[in-house]
């Protein structure tokens, strides 16, 4: 059997004589090296979307700073540095790896409703370029603590915009319900204040509206929402140098139709006009789903007794190597390693070892499966591996970087040794 091309062309995994490659190296030879479940990534692929998203947006003065929650592996972090990428982190743990890479902490821009202290305390002493402020507690927290270490912390506040990201309710974040964010009403008056201070210099201004956007206008219309502000500030006398758009750029998982960037950038550069403004963005998903894929092997078949009944092929990776499918319902293309299968195709559900009716990968999926086969779960590089646990005392899984028909183990497999120390440490065993 033959599948048709469309369910992997917008991937880095492409077959060649039938057999499946992320880039010029064969799948079936990385899972013989380094086993399953593994993650796989291409070099080129990632090179690819963020020299895309840079030049889209050629008319207008930007930085890109990659939100390293969607991939945070460090050889990730070191490509998109080369790149020229700074970077977005809700957590003093994402500061600590972007250090390790030897990121340029002024490149940070440090997000998220709960900053701890601490987490404050050691983004001052790195000297981060920006703290995106999310509420009037926060900006008098990190007021306080700029003025114990006597320095001055650079800031944005984060405007919730009200625009509607028509995304995933779990993933909406520009909307009043949500809890990111101030309203302009209350970002005014924090700025106002702010200003008063010298502990704080302010940079500019933050929205994140939602992840996986497809279509232009919320964006715009965000942009339009906090470009107001900004010129009602300016009028105040407090003087901006930039917008920071967030993320949130969507992707192609199985028929959407992706957001075009070209279109969006002329869009941009048309709302700033002569702005003396650099425009930021936090892309995470844009730059990394597509990049990679989640390689498993087929353990077992559960063929149905009655044709009413499902078919099971359960697979050694399971919702804490993957969580999305569990977690938003989300779609992840499923395609063989193989493509010359004798296999007759089955409708299945692909699902893993977990105790739990919601481990599953994807369901529903037709195709040619026998056991001990390697399938390919596409459009995994963004909150794949990140978002692995180790529930069931499972291993979280290796990370592999490709660059042409070279690949390097970029995260090892995690051991049974790995996860007992923690807790053989404390109990004198
Ligand atoms: C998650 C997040 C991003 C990245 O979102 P993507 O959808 O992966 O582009 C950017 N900025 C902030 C504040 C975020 O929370």
């Amino acid at each position: 059997m033959t599948l048709g091309h469309s369910k992997n062309e917008f991937t880095a995994a492409k077959y060649l004589q039938d057999e499946l490659h992320i880039e010029h190296t064969s799948l079936s030879k990385i899972a013989d090296t380094v086993g399953t479940p593994a993650y796989v990534y291409s070099t080129s692929y990632l090179t690819d979307q963020y020299n895309q998203l840079s030049e889209a947006l050629t008319s207008t003065p930007h930085q890109i700073h990659y939100s390293v929650k969607a991939n945070s592996n460090l050889a990730i972090l070191s490509l998109f540095k080369s790149l020229g990428a700074g970077f977005d982190i809700v957590s003093s743990g994402e500061l600590s790896r972007v250090l390790a890479v030897g990121g340029d902490p002024a490149s940070v821009i440090f997000s998220g409703v709960g900053k701890s202290t601490e987490e404050i305390n050691f983004a001052l002493k790195a000297g981060i370029g920006c703290f995106n402020v999310e509420s009037r507690s926060e900006l008098l927290r990190i007021m306080a603590q700029a003025e114990l270490l006597g320095c001055v912390a650079n800031v944005a506040i984060r405007v919730n915009p009200n625009v509607d990201a028509k995304t995933h309710p779990y993933i909406a974040t520009g909307l009043k319900e949500n809890k990111f964010g101030v309203t302009k009403e209350q970002a005014l008056e924090l700025y106002r204040l702010a200003a008063e201070n010298p502990a704080i210099n302010l940079t500019g201004i933050d929205c994140h509206i939602g992840s996986q956007i497809n279509e232009p206008e919320p964006l715009l219309q965000a942009l339009t929402s906090i470009l107001e502000l900004r010129d009602t500030l300016e009028r105040e006398g407090i003087n901006l140098q930039h917008i920071d758009l967030g993320g949130g750029f969507g992707v192609q998982y199985r028929d959407e139709v992706p957001l075009n960037i070209n279109d969006w950038g002329a869009s941009v550069g048309q709302i700033l006009g002569g702005r003396d403004l650099q425009l930021r963005i936090e892309p995470g998903r844009f730059l990394t789903a597509n990049a990679g894929v989640l390689l498993t092997r087929v353990e077992y078949l559960k063929v149905a007794d009655e044709p009413e009944h499902k078919n099971f092929a359960v697979v050694d990776a399971a919702m804490n190597d993957l969580l999305r499918p569990s977690l938003y319902q989300a779609w992840h293309e499923v395609i063989p390693v193989k493509r010359s299968s004798k296999a007759q195709p089955l409708e299945w559900d692909i699902v893993g070892p977990i105790c739990e009716s919601g481990d599953f990968l994807a369901k529903d999926r037709v195709l040619p499966l026998l056991e001990n086969d390697l399938v390919a779960v596409l459009s995994t590089g963004a909150y794949g591996s990140v978002l692995a646990s180790n529930y069931n005392t499972r291993g979280r899984a290796p990370e592999v970087l490709v660059d042409g028909d070279e690949f390097k183990v970029v995260r090892r497999r995690e051991t049974i040794q790995d996860q007992l120390r923690l807790e053989l440490d404390q109990a004198g065993h």
